[in-house]
């Protein structure tokens, strides 16, 4: 067993940090103040291969391993989050057809993204989020044509994307079995995106409605085949679930490194209050949880490049990664005491940008009911 990283890895690693730490940390809060997607920032890492990592070398982009994929976004993450999780949400679109792309869609999407497009992923709707199989837009077979009615609530990236993937029911009868993949352009008439949603963290990253009225589609938008939407969402989470544990990771990295240097610094009763073992406790727990972290988001990232099945370690990793985050940031405001509760100082945003960790690509419940099956199975 070998933990170290390659030569390869360790300059990607170092690239990564260094754009974090001066393209990323110093825009950071005024994104955030500001709810704005840093556009120059992320063509400045798309010229550098920091964003669309997963695209295959034959479409331009950097071919790499989910694993290469979280050691970056481990990096990018230490200086926002919110940013970070749009610059990747392109990989979760683009891991749509990495798992059941045809040829000609790899060849359309994958081109697209390398020319700056962005892609959205659109499952969850206002009656439909961890119940995945009680979605209700439809999708209707009409000669060559697909029509799809309906809506969809919290897609990441929506403002900017051009194009989306929208599962939607082709047969209702069925349940999760009768949902469907498809590939729709932005300007596709009768898609509509609704405005900027107002959120408590992560407020780099844009996410809105996207609205459904008779879109019509040609049968080529279809992804696999009628009836594969939940087995490809599955599947997408499996790759997915490692990069949002690896973003609670550069979340939690930060939460130690700001905690500590404060814990140093601040002197009560005499003292730094890191000698105050209450607060230095604290601080090993959290370096604990840093590294059982980055071991269960290394170990799921290792066995889907392997080609293995890695449903359960994708979960632990998610779960885990969420929660310590969220625990993380309040450590990290309480070490802070009231200057944790000022907007002078990054750890608040810490603290709001955290919560979402435990929400999105399927609640820190979802991924305990996902652990328990997965143990039964065994
Ligand atoms: C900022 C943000 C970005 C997002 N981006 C996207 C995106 O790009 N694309 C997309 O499709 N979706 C996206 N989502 C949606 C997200 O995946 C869902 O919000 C999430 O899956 C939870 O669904 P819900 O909101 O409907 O909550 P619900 O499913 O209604 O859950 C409510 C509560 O009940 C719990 N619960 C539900 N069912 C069970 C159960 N069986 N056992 C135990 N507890 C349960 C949940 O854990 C939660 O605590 C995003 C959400 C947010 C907030």
């Amino acid at each position: 067993m070998n933990f170290e990283p390659s030569d390869e890895q360790r300059l990607v690693q170092h690239t990564a940090r260094e754009f974090a730490r001066r393209q990323m940390a110093p825009v950071a809060a005024a994104c955030d103040r500001e709810s704005r997607f840093p556009m120059e920032v992320y063509r400045q890492a798309q010229e550098i291969g920091l964003v669309n990592m997963t695209v295959p070398r034959e479409f331009g982009g950097s071919g790499w391993d989910v694993l290469d994929c979280i050691l970056v976004t481990e990096e990018l993450a230490w200086a926002c989050i919110g940013i970070t999780g749009a610059f990747g949400l392109n990989s979760i679109f683009a891991d749509v057809f990495h798992v059941a792309g045809s040829a000609q869609q790899k060849q359309a999407v994958f081109t697209r993204l390398m020319a700056g497009e962005f892609g959205a992923y659109a499952l969850t709707e206002p009656g439909a989020g961890s119940d995945v199989a009680a979605i209700s837009t439809r999708a209707v077979r009409k000669g060559d044509r697909y029509v799809l009615d309906g809506s969809k609530i919290w897609i990441s990236n929506a403002p900017l994307a051009n194009m989306f993937v929208i599962f939607a029911k082709t047969d209702p009868a069925a349940g999760h079995r009768g949902i469907s993949a498809f590939l729709v352009e932005r300007d596709t008439p009768g898609l509509s995106v609704g405005a900027p949603l107002g959120k408590l963290g992560q407020r780099a990253a844009p996410v809105a409605e996207v609205f459904l009225n008779g879109v019509e589609v040609p049968v080529s938008a279809l992804i696999d085949e009628e009836g594969a939407g939940f087995i490809i969402a599955m599947r997408v989470f499996d790759r997915s679930r490692p990069m949002v544990a690896a973003l609670a990771l550069g979340l939690l990295q930060r939460c130690l490194d700001e905690a500590l240097e404060y814990a140093c610094t601040r002197r009560t009763m005499g003292r730094p209050i890191i000698e105050h073992q209450a607060i230095g406790h604290k601080l090993a727990d959290m370096s604990m949880r840093c590294e059982a972290v980055r071991l269960l988001a290394r170990q799921a990232a290792w066995l889907l490049d392997s080609g293995r099945r890695n449903t359960l370690q994708a979960a632990h990793a998610k779960c885990f990664a969420a929660d310590s985050a969220m625990w993380a940031a309040g450590e990290a405001v309480q070490i802070f005491g009231g200057m944790g509760y000022s907007t002078e100082y990054p750890v608040e945003k810490l603290f709001r940008d955290a919560k979402v960790l435990q929400i999105y690509e399927g609640t820190s419940e979802i991924q305990r009911n996902i652990i328990a099956r997965e143990l039964s199975r065994s």
